[in-house]
């Protein structure tokens, strides 16, 4: 027997028009640099977009067209993220800070017609402009007070002038294609996640969850995670159905432009990558700034050390929400809220257990497989490849035949390493190429970096396998010691620091003090390039 409810599509369409006309009055704000904040009501938002929707077609964009926003975070890019999907075109967000020839790459691949491009980034853009074979116009948004327009580009003001503003929005199939993101991979081209209208749909519904961010009409959030990553968590879109204010971070937001927007406009959720807070953290410890409007930080992308979540909550009474996700998986995988009955718990092993990536998402099923290919238990030690599957997880990549990264049983394989305790919270020990492998057993190096991290002397560690002679790979501790302890900080300091904390196979071989651990285009540690720099290590003597 069949159910008897209404087949009605999982649109983006029906938060927007609901939103429309629920939170007409609700705020949307930039920031300018130098400037005061530019804000407008959702109201004037929806107008915007149908306008836009409206200019995309005069330009001839159709169902099935990829459009690509070249963009910091701003209420044109959120004009963007919504008038796309709803007119049936493609969404394609793409990240300006990779490599040129991966950037060619990613709009070719994806076949971008139209690039919606921020001025201040234009400059990246426009050398390979040539290359982009398959972009026949670029549209340029004033992003900053001085903005510097290409000659002969359109204006994006002027496209919204252009076309008849959509009165009506076109039905459309739940399972049809509404945004695109290359992952930033580290081996071979990057790859294309095509996300469904009704996988955005139903995540947006998950973030609103109070075991998962808890959004909600009375937030105000500020966007600082990049809207050309990972759908920016997927918060522009859960912030819209929830009608909350939102604040974009505008044009390279620094963590003292967070602390000061925090401040003035009382935000209450703020997510973005463990060294971003450790960035805010540094500015909050020195000049006292009161951030306690925050009620959570979303923090994920790379794992948050424990040290962090304690000392957000005791010095700042900011709560930290640990959280782990991928572009394949739209991205939030799992969260780690402890449940009612660990609330009684001390609070070294609440810390514990919020340290870790936390247990799954609805939607998400999870499990863990070990070398052999069994299923492990979840008993918290036994490590595996972590795989998932569900409405939001990818089930491929974009015009790719390759079955790599599947299993038989229809499961997506992560490449994350990680064990799951009996409760069900997951831990991530790393990716499957970061993982260190000495004399037949595993050393985590995300374990190594949080306790190192928790050095009061420290300011970011990244452990890195370097090869050995007999042990085939050891670990080596690449540290950055915080500023006012430079030249002070010594490799035996921090040896010591691990040594009653670690099993002794564990302990790096050796400590190199360095100026900064160098990051990805998306703020994680590039644990690559350090390995790079240190393959010969220990340097040879003369
Ligand atoms: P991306 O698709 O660029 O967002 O990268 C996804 C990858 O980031 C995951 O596969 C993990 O390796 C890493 N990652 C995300 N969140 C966490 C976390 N909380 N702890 C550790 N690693 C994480």
């Amino acid at each position: 027997m069949k159910g008897l409810m209404m087949d009605y599509p999982l649109t983006l369409t029906q938060f927007f028009e609901r939103s429309r006309r629920l939170f007409a009055k609700k705020t949307l704000a930039t920031r300018i640099p130098s400037q005061p904040l530019f804000r407008y009501t959702y109201a004037e938002f929806a107008e915007r977009v149908r306008r836009l929707a409206g200019g995309l077609r005069a330009l001839d964009i159709r169902p099935g067209d990829r459009v690509g926003t070249f963009m910091w975070n701003c209420h044109q890019h959120l004009e963007a993220y919504w008038a796309i999907p709803m007119m049936g075109a493609v969404l394609h967000t793409v990240n300006f800070r990779l490599a040129p020839p991966d950037i060619a790459y990613i709009v070719t691949h994806g076949g971008d017609t139209i690039l919606i491009v921020g001025a201040s980034v234009w400059p990246l853009l426009e050398p390979m402009r040539r290359e982009l074979t398959t972009v026949r116009e670029i549209v340029i948004v004033r992003d900053t007070a001085d903005a510097r327009l290409p000659v002969g580009g359109l204006e994006y003001e002027d496209l919204l002038r252009r076309g008849a503003p959509v009165a009506e929005w076109p039905q459309l199939d739940e399972r049809d294609a509404a945004a695109m993101c290359y992952t930033s991979g580290t081996t071979g081209h990057p790859k294309g996640v095509v996300y469904s209208h009704r996988a955005l749909y139903l995540h947006s519904l998950g973030m609103a969850q109070a075991d998962s961010f808890a959004l909600s009409e009375r937030d105000v959030i500020l966007h600082i995670v990049p809207m050309f990553h990972a759908n920016a968590w997927c918060v522009p879109f859960a912030g819209v159905m929830v009608g909350a204010t939102q604040i974009f971070g505008g044009p390279s937001p620094q963590p003292r432009d967070i602390v000061e927007m925090t401040e003035q406009e009382r935000v209450t959720v703020v997510g973005a990558v463990p060294t971003v807070w450790i960035g805010v953290k540094e500015i909050c410890e020195r000049e006292g700034h009161d951030i306690s409007s925050i009620r959570l930080i979303p923090c994920g992308g790379s794992a948050a050390p424990r040290s962090l979540i304690e000392l957000f909550d005791e010095k700042f009474g900011v709560p930290m929400l640990h959280a782990w996700g991928m572009t394949e998986t739209t991205p939030v995988g799992t969260l780690s809220r402890l449940k009612s009955y660990m609330e009684p718990w001390p609070d070294d092993q609440k810390y514990t257990v919020r340290a870790k990536q936390g247990f799954p998402s609805v939607c998400v099923d999870l499990r863990i497989v070990d070398e052999q290919g069994r299923v492990a238990p979840w008993d918290g030690k036994t490590m595996g490849e972590i795989q998932v599957r569900g409405p939001w997880v990818t089930s491929g990549y974009y015009k790719a035949d390759s079955t790599d990264h599947f299993t038989e049983d229809g499961w997506f394989k992560t490449g994350d390493v990680g064990t799951i305790d009996p409760e069900g919270y997951i831990q991530i020990t790393d990716r499957t190429k970061d993982v260190i492998k000495s004399g037949g057993e595993w050393i985590s190096s995300v374990d190594l970096e949080n306790l190192i991290m928790a050095h009061p002397k420290v300011l970011e560690a990244a452990v890195v396998a370097v090869p050995h002679p007999k042990w085939i790979e050891r670990p080596l501790a690449c540290v950055v010691p915080k500023p006012e302890h430079h030249g002070s900080l010594t490799a035996g300091e921090i040896i010591e620091f691990l040594r009653p904390q670690v099993a002794r196979f564990w302990l790096p071989d050796d400590v190199v003090l360095i100026e900064a651990v160098p990051k990805t285009s998306v703020g994680k540690f590039d644990k690559k390039v350090l390995r790079e720099r240190f393959k010969g290590w220990p340097p040879k003597a003369g």
